[in-house]
């Protein structure tokens, strides 16, 4: 399950959101759209598959080719 970390540009909070499919995150605090997501998303993927600290930071470098929601591929 894609877990990716957003950080609200509204109000600058940051929180965690289940992606499914074409999602689009959506602030808890104010309901802003316009949210960025953290590189430290693709990480978290990465540890969970196996725990490799290594390819944490290749999934990080990675991610950065993948804006769209496609994101997901990054932990394989
Ligand atoms: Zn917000």
């Amino acid at each position: 399950m894609p877990i990716y970390e957003y950080n609200c540009e509204k109000c600058d909070k940051k929180f965690e959101i289940l992606i499914m499919g074409k999602d689009k995150p959506v602030c808890p605090c104010c309901g802003n759209l316009k949210v960025k997501r953290l590189m430290s998303s693709c990480g978290f993927v990465s540890k969970g598959s196996g725990g490799e600290t290594v390819s944490s930071s290749a999934g990080a470098s990675s991610c950065s080719g993948c804006s769209s929601s496609n994101c997901s591929s990054c932990g394989a």
